[in-house]
């Protein structure tokens, strides 16, 4: 993203200059060519074309078009900005952008001593199912997993996809023990869903809760070390306590 023309800064200093000896080129011109003197003798030859009519429309043009100009680039930029923290498969938050909210929401539980959990999630056996019905179909399954864990979910909660099938909420106000009941019914809704291939589609959870001083890398590290008991475990099934999780549902 650093190298998009629009943040550029030695392409903004190339503009400038040239800008500038664009200025020099005319200014050259419109003096060795005597512009003015021809302009004003043909606006007295032509009564229909006053020279105050040309300044005042050139006057009015102007900041029309700078401010069309100024328009498309703020709406390319506003563009660019969603797609740069956006995931392009499912439309949720991508990787890089959730790893900053939750910097920001791990800094905000701490300060105020609030609780903050985060789920993560991964399908289970999904490369079969791109080995058996094909990548597209791979990437519908995707992309019906997001919307209906974002249905799942509340607003004030970040729902992420991290990786190929991977996926993170991030739970703010939420302890430990509720956010474990909020990943057992995100997995209880995604195993009773029909994606339409003729087989269930489920995801292994791992949970964990902010604990006092400790930085966000530490919550999902055990996060993901709970993930990968419940796959041990058998996959379909939630994880977030520091034990072999007993059975399939919540442990
Ligand atoms: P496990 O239960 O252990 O998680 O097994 P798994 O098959 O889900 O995990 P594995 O890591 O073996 O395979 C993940 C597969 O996800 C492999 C990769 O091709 C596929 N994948 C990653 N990104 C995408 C994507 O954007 N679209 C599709 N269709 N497939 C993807
Ligand atoms: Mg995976
Ligand atoms: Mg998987």
């Amino acid at each position: 993203m650093d190298n998009h023309k629009y943040l550029n800064k030695r392409r903004w200093l190339r503009e400038f200059l040239l800008s500038c000896l664009l200025l020099l080129i005319i200014f050259y011109a419109v003096s060795r060519l005597d512009l003015s003197e021809r302009l004003y003798a043909f606006s007295r030859a032509y009564e229909a074309v006053d020279l105050d009519d040309m300044l005042f429309s050139l006057g009015l043009f102007l900041p029309i078009y700078i401010g069309i100009f100024a328009v498309r680039r703020f709406r390319e930029l506003a563009i660019l900005v969603r797609e740069s923290s956006t995931d392009g498969l499912t439309g949720l938050i991508n990787h890089r952008h959730v790893q900053g909210l939750l910097a920001q929401e791990a800094g905000r539980a701490q300060r105020f001593r609030r609780p903050l959990s985060v789920i993560l999630f991964d399908i289970d056996n999904f490369k079969q199912i791109n080995d058996t019905h094909g990548h597209p179909v791979g990437d519908a399954v995707l992309r019906q997993v997001a919307t209906l864990m974002l249905k799942a979910v509340r607003e004030v909660d970040h729902l992420a996809r991290t990786g190929g099938e991977e996926f993170m909420l991030i739970a703010t106000e939420t302890d430990g023990a509720m956010a474990r009941e909020v990943a057992e019914r995100m997995r209880q809704i995604l195993s009773d869903a029909d994606f339409g291939i003729g087989r269930p589609v489920t995801a292994s959870f791992g949970v964990s809760e902010l604990r006092r001083g400790e930085a966000a890398s530490v919550l999902l590290q055990r996060a993901d070390e709970r993930l990968y008991w419940s796959k041990r475990e058998g996959r379909n099934r939630v994880c977030g306590l520091d034990r072999r999780p007993a059975g399939p549902g919540l442990a």
